[in-house]
């Protein structure tokens, strides 16, 4: 029996879908004005563990991701500029190259972790229409109200709003984080329609006049088009708690009398250093400078279940280190298995495979499953049918246990003279001690498409 953690009911609920076929569910995906950073892939990384957990208790999926190219603001309630028009403005770019290169990275990156990708990937530029009706429904039911600012879903009209956060609401209440609007009727109430600025580039006519929508009717929108008024599992980082999926409910509620999902499911924050990822920090670190420090991806993967997805899980170099040791020796362990003669009793193969998905199916207990693993590769004997399993468990686990111990390799493939000329640039800078130099060709060398590694042996290459 698969249990899982709701938000909703703060309670660990027999998993019951809707539907006994299929299971539907929506994550909220990236908002593509930068790179993700290693937090964000952890959210990712929980979101692939449970469509893989979700698999092997038999179920099919349809999962909607979407990805977020306008409409969420530079703080997630409504104040500030829209991220995307920020980035386009300092990066010099259009929103439309910010969108199509940051959902590149993040598709890259994905890969890298060997995360699958969910059946439907949605774009919110690509839903205009659909949003617009979802907001002119919320109106026709009388939960909104229109300023010169734009259209606001009129928190006042739900006597559950508030239901997924509970305590952490009253604090927004008092106006902690949330500045005073007023036209505004009550400091909750939040943007479904953003009436755009003259210099805001991405705008569609509608019945509002020139505008374009806010962040959280996209989630709406879309899972609605794709998954229909309720589905079962909804998921997303713990701060879209308080503000952005509080908010998807209340539209919900507004436009078809229904909280959207079944089972609410939040994963805890990645830290760095045992405090928060920032840029000022320079410590928003992304899968490329975990590779550029000659570890594996992967590294970070098997990382992530070294706590549940409930607790907060604490990234630093040498417990990098540590869990790229642990993934060498597995692998290790693996060829060895798998290279081994003796027989290993059927009851035991069996008595393992239950243990390890009695973990997964509690909660998703993924350090518990990990520890299984471990225990069934330290078995003296070395047999083939451990190695069989082992292989059966990394279907879930996807750290590639099967593909080698050797993490970096050397550049093995031609490099264009503009290449080349860059590399020796940075080995001379480098020299120089120039390291300002040295970091701007590695951008620039990033940019197209090759990653380098500072090692012991000097710098090396590897095409991204
Ligand atoms: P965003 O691109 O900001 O919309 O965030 C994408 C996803 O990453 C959301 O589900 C966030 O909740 C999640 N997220 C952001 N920071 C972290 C972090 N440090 N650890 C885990 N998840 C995070
Ligand atoms: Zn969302």
């Amino acid at each position: 029996m698969l249990k899982i953690y709701n938000t909703l009911s703060r309670k660990k609920e027999e998993f019951k879908p809707l539907d006994d076929k299929e299971v539907r569910i929506y994550t909220c995906g990236p908002t593509v004005y930068y790179y993700a950073h290693i937090g964000n892939m952890r959210a990712y990384l929980f979101m692939d563990s449970l469509r893989k957990v979700l698999k092997l208790n038999g179920y099919t999926l349809k999962h909607v991701m979407n990805i977020t190219d306008v409409g969420h603001m530079t703080s997630d309630a409504d104040e500030g500029e829209d991220k995307m028009n920020k980035a386009a403005r300092e990066q010099k770019l259009s929103p439309w190259d910010i969108s199509k290169k940051y959902t590149d990275a993040f598709l890259f990156d994905c890969n890298k972790l060997n995360i699958e990708l969910p059946e439907i990937i949605a774009k919110a530029t690509e839903h205009i229409l659909e949003m617009e009706d979802y907001v002119k429904r919320i109106e026709e039911n009388g939960y909104s109200y229109e300023t010169s600012k734009g259209v606001y879903f009129n928190t006042e009209r739900l006597n559950s709003y508030g239901e997924l956060s509970k305590a952490n609401l009253k604090d927004n209440k008092a106006g902690a984080r949330i500045a005073i609007d007023k036209e505004k009727k009550n400091p909750l109430d939040f943007a479904l329609w953003i009436k755009a600025p003259k210099e805001h580039i991405m705008k569609w006519d509608s019945k509002w006049g020139v505008s374009y929508p806010g962040w959280h009717i996209e989630c709406s929108a879309m899972a609605k088009k794709y998954l229909g008024e309720k589905f079962d599992i909804h998921t997303g980082g713990i701060d879209h708690i308080p503000i952005h999926h509080e908010n998807e409910i209340a539209q919900s509620k507004g436009a078809y009398g229904t909280n959207p999902a079944k089972y609410w499911m939040h994963v805890e924050f990645l830290q760095v250093d045992g405090g928060k990822m920032s840029k000022s920090l320079k410590n928003d670190y992304r899968v490329s400078d975990i590779e550029e420090r000659g570890y594996s991806s992967l590294a970070l993967r098997y990382m992530s279940y070294t706590s549940h997805y409930r607790n907060k899980l604490n990234f630093t170099w040498d417990s990098l280190d540590s869990s790229q040791k642990s993934l060498v020796r597995l692998k290790e362990a693996y060829n060895e298995h798998n290279n081994g003669k003796e027989s290993f009793d059927a009851n035991k193969i069996e008595e393992y495979r239950a243990k390890f998905k009695e973990a997964l199916n509690d909660d998703l207990n993924f350090p518990v499953a990990l520890a299984i693993t471990w225990e069934l590769a330290r078995t003296q004997k070395k047999s083939k049918q451990i190695a069989n399993l082992l292989l059966e468990f990394d279907k879930i686990l996807s750290l590639d246990i099967d593909k080698g111990t050797q993490i970096t390799e050397e550049s093995e493939f031609d490099l264009s003279l503009e290449i080349q000329e860059l590399l020796n640039k940075r080995k001379e800078a480098r020299k120089q001690k120039d390291f300002v130099l040295s970091d701007e060709i590695r951008d620039k060398l990033k940019e197209k498409g090759y990653i380098i590694i500072d090692s012991k042996e000097g710098q090396q290459v590897k095409k991204i």
